[in-house]
């Protein structure tokens, strides 16, 4: 099923097949997604793959789903590889989107020295393949650069302030310093490079176990349970769906080589995450109840993105609101536990 609306690839891309044929030939490009079995991965490769490119899907599945790029195997130029980036590589490719890394509190959390890992030495792998092949490079970087934040809204010069051993350093901190190694090979070695900064993104296929606010809230309106707000739901986060922000990637990666990022990508609508419980009860007409629950340790008190670079340099800004993304997502997880009502009713 598509969740998107029907202008997502029109609109950036064209419908019309003679132009399609054309870009196919005259601009095809094989093109590495790594992590691309995961949540924003799996919606790009979709992207590349409906634009006329060759993609290489590469994940190690840790958070990653095969059924998130089951569909995709209807392309021809569509190829999985079950790797961890954190392992050198070596491919022929013209562009690299490194997405690798769980990005939920809870999974990122569950191996820290491997999460590090991966943010480290994986992009180190990746930058050294960018570099043998002269291929141009994207990082998914995160607002979480900006750890817990005393300039608001975040602005690409604002350096942060991030606990270096907490238990969400191994995230921040192994983003960090891939932004160093980017910047480094850039400087050095001539790769051009392409960094984000992704504020909190929601949308279909996120996983119902993912742990992060928004899968939880639906979920457990969805099923009735208790929703569970952590401290008082006066933290603030900015949530961009998930198809305003790839189209971002793909502009970025697109533009001049002289913009290397970071940029900042995100909805700067900020709601309070007593307001996001509120909004999802209203929309699935749940009666659950809130609960509270501790505040984990170093939570940001508050996140919204400044967006004018990215809507200077690339004219991009978000054009899905809260609600109606969250409709999008929470018919998503509807049909899923639907879904799985049914085949676990079938097997009993
Ligand atoms: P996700 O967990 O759904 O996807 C991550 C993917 O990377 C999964 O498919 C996982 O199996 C794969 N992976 C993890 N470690 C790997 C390794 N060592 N080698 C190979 N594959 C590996 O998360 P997501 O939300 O899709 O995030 C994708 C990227 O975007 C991540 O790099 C994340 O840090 C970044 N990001 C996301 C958000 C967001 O709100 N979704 C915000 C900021 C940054
Ligand atoms: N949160 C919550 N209930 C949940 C999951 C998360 O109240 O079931 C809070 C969490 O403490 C944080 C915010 O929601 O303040 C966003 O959490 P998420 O894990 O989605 O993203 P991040 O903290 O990395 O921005």
């Amino acid at each position: 099923m598509n969740y998107f609306r029907n202008d997502f690839r029109g609109t950036l891309f064209g419908t019309n097949e003679a132009t399609d044929s054309l870009r196919r030939r005259s601009l095809q490009k094989r093109i590495l997604v790594t992590g691309g079995a995961g949540f924003l991965g799996s919606h790009l490769c979709e992207l590349l793959l409906g634009a006329g490119h060759e993609v290489i899907c590469l994940d190690n599945f840790s958070t990653g789903l095969r059924r998130n790029i089951a569909p995709l195997k209807r392309f021809d130029t569509f190829r999985v590889i079950a790797h961890d980036v954190v392992e050198p590589i070596d491919l022929e490719v013209d562009e690299i989107y490194n997405l690798a890394c769980p990005a939920s509190p809870p999974h990122y959390q569950a191996d820290p020295i491997q999460t590090t890992k991966t943010c480290v030495i994986g992009s180190l792998n990746l930058l050294d393949l960018a570099a043998r092949r002269g291929a141009r490079i994207f990082q998914a970087s995160t607002s979480e650069i900006y750890g817990d934040p005393h300039v608001h809204p975040q602005v690409e010069s604002y350096w942060g302030n991030v606990n270096p051993f907490g238990p969400r350093s191994c995230y921040d901190e192994g983003k960090r310093c891939a932004e160093t190694l980017f910047f480094d090979f850039h400087k050095s070695h001539g790769v051009e490079i392409k960094i984000v900064r992704i504020f909190n993104t929601y949308g279909p296929r996120m996983r119902p176990d993912d742990g992060r606010v928004v899968s939880n809230f639906i979920v457990q309106a969805l099923k009735g349970e208790d929703i569970t707000i952590y401290g008082d739901g006066s933290q603030t986060r900015s949530f961009c769906f998930v198809e305003d922000l790839i189209d971002g990637f793909v502009r970025l990666m697109a533009s001049p080589p002289s913009l290397t990022g970071p940029v900042n990508l995100g909805n700067p609508a900020e709601f309070t995450i007593g307001e996001l419980a509120e909004e999802v009860i209203r929309l699935t007409g749940s009666r659950s109840k809130i609960v509270r629950r501790p505040l984990p340790v170093d939570d940001p008190r508050q996140r919204r993105p400044d967006i004018s670079l990215a809507t200077e340099e690339l004219g991009w800004r978000p054009k899905v609101n809260l609600a109606e993304g969250l409709a999008h997502t929470i018919r998503y997880f509807d049909d899923l536990l639907s879904r799985s009502m049914r085949e676990s009713a079938e097997l009993v």
